[in-house]
């Protein structure tokens, strides 16, 4: 890395870690960030070895590690055009609500279990039982979303044997980080799901959002003290 001063970095890029079980329950781990001057995803290795790498950092409150980024220019960052996922009708607010200016990127869980659809359905039954999971997104080889398969969808199909292929519920509902803890409560809630993938500007699953991480939110903000 070239000999250059920290003091000129703009940005903190959150590390995002994605687990990925296959086949009879075979593990990968993407440790990853979002390179805006590439336009992809990158592993941290990547960063190390970048001129622009200026070091890692915790986040304030503990729970995330960042990579400290010279080339990043969160203003443009946030600029950019996105696709929004299509939205319930929302009736006109007086004023924005904390919810209205939280990114769900505050929220999520940035280590995330996937898996894909070769997995078998024993192992899928003991990873949902041995991480107190209820669901799980199934991504492609490259880490992007193409459904979800939750223990609801084991009990619907009592009697399959085979692959999470049969019995996952195919969607495509997901939030982009930037997406509001309204937004997201707001598409929860409509579309009836508990749980929505947080994908990258290249689309692959750096997170996951459920109801239970808006429920916790909103209990923290009221000043109650609520296990993280
Ligand atoms: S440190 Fe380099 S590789 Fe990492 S995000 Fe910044 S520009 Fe991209």
């Amino acid at each position: 890395m070239a000999d250059r001063p920290i003091v000129d970095f703009v940005g903190k890029l959150p590390i995002s870690v994605r687990r990925v079980y296959s086949g009879e329950g075979e593990l990968t781990s993407a440790v990853e960030v979002y390179c805006h001057p590439r336009e992809r995803s990158v592993p941290v290795e990547t960063c190390e070895g970048c001129d622009d790498y200026a070091g890692m950092l915790l986040a304030v409150d503990g729970s995330r590690k960042l990579v400290l980024c010279r080339r990043l220019n969160p203003e443009t960052a946030r600029g950019l055009e996105r696709p929004t996922p299509p939205m319930p009708r929302r009736l006109p607010v007086l004023e924005p609500t904390p919810a209205d200016r939280v990114p769900v990127s505050e929220i999520l869980t940035a280590d995330v279990v996937c898996v894909r659809e070769d997995l078998t359905l024993a192992a899928l039954a003991k990873l949902l039982l041995d991480r107190g999971l209820s669901g799980v997104p199934v991504v492609d080889a490259a880490g992007r979303p193409i459904g979800v398969v939750s223990k609801t969808d084991l009990v619907r199909h009592p009697d399959a044997t085979g692959r999470v292929a049969e019995v996952m519920t195919p969607m495509s509902f997901v939030l982009h980080p930037d997406a509001t803890i309204s937004q997201a409560a707001a598409l929860m809630a409509f579309e009836g799901v508990h749980r929505l993938p947080v994908v990258s500007d290249d689309g692959k699953v750096i997170g996951l959002c459920s109801s239970l991480d808006v429920l916790r939110w909103l209990g923290q903000r009221d000043g109650y003290l609520v296990a993280t």
